[in-house]
């Protein structure tokens, strides 16, 4: 057979994209696939496949022809292994409470009720029902962020980022915001101070130095161009040692005496003092109006626990400053959004946030709480199961993550996996890979899978998983 008479046949042996379609139609697996994305697998099947068999001809002259099945299952399993949807619930057992890869805060079942019946259906989001007249879709939680903040005034933007950007857009465009250089931090995926300054057009005045900034430092700052005084939380690390920070009373003492705003970004933004578990103290956005700060911005999802959010509480005056923005309208906050949130902060002020918001109770949980459901995970593996993965209950810490409480470490307990012969990142890519997907930390070449953030309901499908890897 000539070159060319090889290379057309081996092409003929392979199915058309149709031949191909038509095996694997009515597979069960792919009952909720769209049918232009089975087509474009299909496609993608048999471009690797011909690509393989011109290989093999130049290399050795010939090829063995394709196995029409073969080709079919391997459509099949790629397609159900993506499965539908991109965007799909995990179970973290990695301990880190606001993970940001994982999606920060759970959301209350009272939270996930509403934005389930507000993006059902239509809504009042920007109409006063007694007047017929536009309202304000920052009314829907304006009287919850006053009454809980006591605060003049608020407004929810898209994130704590863009709250930042629009607030320093707002108020010291083309003007200098003195900040001290211990506070100039970066939070992971790029919100850096200094860049987002730049961004704003706003001129960033350094003073002090990393370990130690004065109010001396502020003093000698201020001047003519000096449009905000920004002190800035630093929520995810810690200088020790031979520091010195101005306080936010001190801070703000010296901008109202020379009449400059003092703005605030807390970062996490908690609601109650969560001294009574355990945590070192946190400035709450109560105490930090309470100290007279003109404008303070926290995050929806991280310790207050509700959805993806920017909340800008303080004088109204300079909120409505940031609500006139033009800006303001690119960062406008989506009504289900609001819904999660108005829903999260009314548990504040029904008093329930802690009982009813899973991530502060995962916070609060007492250990005790937690063995209890590590127990329960490892009785749920069969004495097979269990020997084979070695498994055992391991004490540990776990972090409270999302930028928050840096130093804190949570006493916790995780279900501690190994196999001989089978290296702990080898079990890890395994379960990740799995429905669904499960996420663990590893430590001393075993896996281990922290109980503190794995919920009651996920103890079933992890035992499943964790069978299924033995
Ligand atoms: C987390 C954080 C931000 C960014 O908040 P996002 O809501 O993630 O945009 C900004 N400033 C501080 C101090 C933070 O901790």
């Amino acid at each position: 057979m000539s070159k060319s008479e090889a290379r057309k046949s081996a092409l003929r042996s392979l199915p058309s994209v149709d031949q191909l379609l038509q095996r694997v139609q009515g597979e069960p697996a792919l009952s909720d696939i769209p049918r232009a994305r089975i087509v474009q697998a299909v496609r993608e099947v048999l471009a690797g496949e011909r690509g393989r068999l011109m290989d093999g001809l130049k290399r050795a002259g010939a090829v063995v022809p394709p196995d029409p099945d073969a080709l079919a299952r391997r459509v099949v399993a790629e397609l159900s292994r993506a499965g539908a949807f991109s965007l799909a619930p995990v179970i973290n057992a990695t301990g880190v409470v606001l993970h940001t890869n994982l999606g920060r805060a759970l959301l209350s079942p009272l939270a996930i009720e509403r934005l389930h019946r507000v993006g059902a259906a239509y809504s009042n989001l920007e109409m006063d029902l007694r007047s017929k007249e536009r309202g304000s879709r920052y009314a829907h939680v304006d009287g919850l962020l006053r009454r809980l903040t006591g605060a003049e005034a608020s407004l929810v933007v898209n994130n704590n980022a863009a709250a930042v950007l629009l607030a320093l857009e707002s108020l010291a465009r083309g003007k200098e915001v003195v900040v001290s250089r211990g506070e100039l931090i970066e939070i992971g995926g790029e919100f850096r101070i200094p860049d987002i300054m730049r961004r704003s057009g706003a001129l960033l005045r350094e003073i002090g130095t990393t370990n130690r900034t004065h109010l001396k430092d502020y003093a000698d700052a201020i001047g003519p161009e000096t449009a905000l005084l920004l002190k800035v939380h630093t929520s995810n690390y810690r200088v020790l040692g031979f520091t010195a920070q101005v306080s936010t009373r001190e801070l703000v003492e010296l901008g109202h005496s020379r009449g400059i705003p003092v703005m605030e970004d807390l970062g996490s933004g908690c609601f109650v003092d969560l001294r009574p578990y355990g945590f070192p103290y946190e400035p709450t956005v109560p105490d930090v109006v309470a100290a007279g700060v003109d404008l303070v911005s926290f995050s929806g999802d991280k310790l207050l626990g509700g959805p993806q959010a920017g909340i800008v509480v303080g004088k109204a005056g300079l909120v409505e400053r940031l609500r006139t923005n033009p800006l303001n309208r690119a960062l406008r906050i989506d009504k289900l959004t609001l819904a999660a949130l108005e829903a999260t902060l009314y548990a504040y002020e029904a008093g329930n946030a802690l009982e009813t918001m899973p991530t502060l109770r995962m916070l609060t949980e007492p250990l005790a709480a937690v063995r209890r459901r590590a127990r329960r995970l490892l009785r749920r593996l069969s004495p097979r199961v269990e020997a084979a993965l070695g498994a055992t209950l391991v004490e540990g810490r776990a972090q409270v993550g999302g930028g928050s409480l840096p130093l804190v470490e949570l006493p916790t307990v995780a279900l501690g996996v190994g196999m001989p012969g089978r290296p702990a990142h080898e079990l890890d890519q395994a379960l990740r890979a799995g429905e669904p997907p499960v996420i663990g930390r590893i430590a001393d070449d075993r896996l281990l899978l922290d109980c503190r953030t794995v919920l009651n309901s996920d103890i079933p499908a992890l035992a499943q998983a964790l069978s299924r890897l033995a």
